[in-house]
């Protein structure tokens, strides 16, 4: 099920009694998805332990599916009035999804959540909802009635019903507690798969830069294309991760929220690289919501991201910043390939 598998090309190093090179792996299930942390170096395996405790503590807080989350109390105290207790890194991702709400307005909401509950994604039961019942959801979304106060530390929705979803950056602010844990603990080479967001922490025990496909959507254990990565994330958002069929028409996941149905833009999947590893996370959700002209806009207003975009149409358009480092693979899989230039 992963979307980008990382590359852990023959480690180039070799582990001799006594000289210190260590490695390290942590699987585990996490935020829904399967996670995998490598580490490398001094310290390897303490480090990804600690990594993945910060990671599992973020869950605890961030799920909308644990009862007990600060995300829960505060969808439950939706329309109430009360200025809900927010720890310092969930109201930090608050704030800042409402930020890219701001940015990219009518692609991105993590106020989407009574719009997911109305196709079902929460739970088991997913299904085309009938259109009162998404009219009702849809009236419930806009960031505009979600209050951050970060200084005081609380959150609020305005009106009864809203809900917030952090799906799409949750993973993407994980990496980044991740990586705080693992310089923490002196680890400075790194490889995390947070499920369909791998990041790399520094290069290469061997100093060279790590390489990471991105799958074909039509077949994930298939590449279109390899990426250089050293100190970044590649985020990928696609329709072909969680989606169901009803009369043989597909619905996945990732809803546009100006028509409350699965986003139809001209994308089979984005991939978003960069030294932020939310900002990754948040734009291949919102970008992928977007649309390929929309999305290539954003990125020449914009020095702090790169893109790969796989159309419908079977092409990949790689921004130029990525080009050093990047081998094209798609060929054989029915693909083209062009570079965008700013
Ligand atoms: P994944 O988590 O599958 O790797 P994404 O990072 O793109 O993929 O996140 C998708 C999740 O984001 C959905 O499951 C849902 O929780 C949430 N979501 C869906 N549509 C939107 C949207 N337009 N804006 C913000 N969040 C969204
Ligand atoms: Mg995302």
């Amino acid at each position: 099920m992963k979307r980008l598998i990382s590359f852990l090309l023959a480690p180039l190093f070799f582990l001799l009694p006594g000289c210190g090179a260590q490695e390290a792996e942590e699987q585990f299930f996490s935020m829904d998805t399967v996670m995998s942390i490598h580490t490398y170096g001094s310290g390897a395996a303490e480090a990804a332990a600690s990594a993945r405790r910060e990671i599992e503590a973020l869950d605890a807080q961030l799920s909308r599916t644990k009862a007990d989350s600060l995300i829960s109390q505060l969808n439950a105290h939706a329309g109430d009035g009360t200025d809900v207790a927010m720890d310092a890194d969930t109201a930090r991702l608050l704030a800042f999804s409402k930020s890219v709400s701001q940015l990219l307005p009518g692609d991105f909401d993590i106020t989407i959540a009574p719009v997911m509950d109305a196709w079902g994604f929460t739970g088991e039961d997913r299904h085309v909802p009938d259109s009162e019942t998404l009219s009702a959801a849809m009236a419930l979304v806009g960031s505009e009635g979600l209050w951050v106060d970060e200084a005081a530390g609380t959150a609020r929705l305005e009106r009864a019903g809203m809900a917030v979803d952090l799906g799409a950056v949750a993973k993407g602010y994980a990496a980044a507690k991740a990586e705080e844990a693992l310089r923490e603990a002196g680890v400075t080479s790194a490889l995390l798969d947070l499920g369909r967001n791998i990041t790399a922490i520094g290069p290469k025990t061997d100093g060279t830069a790590w390489r990471v496909g991105v799958a074909d959507p039509e077949n994930v254990s298939q590449y279109l294309c390899i990426l250089s990565l050293e100190d970044q994330t590649a985020s990928t958002s696609g329709g072909y991760e969680r989606y169901f069929e009803e009369n043989g028409v597909r619905y996945h996941h990732i809803i546009d929220p100006e028509t409350g149905y699965p986003a139809d833009s001209g994308l089979k999947s984005v991939t978003v690289i960069s030294d932020d590893h939310l900002l990754a996370d948040a734009l291949s959700t919102a970008l992928f919501v977007a649309g390929p002209e929309e999305a290539l806009e954003f990125w020449r207003s914009r020095e702090d991201f790169e893109l790969v975009l796989c159309t419908e149409e079977n092409q990949l358009l790689v921004t130029e910043g990525l080009e050093a480092g990047f081998t094209f693979t798609g060929e054989e899989l029915g693909y083209d390939c062009q570079i965008i230039r700013r």
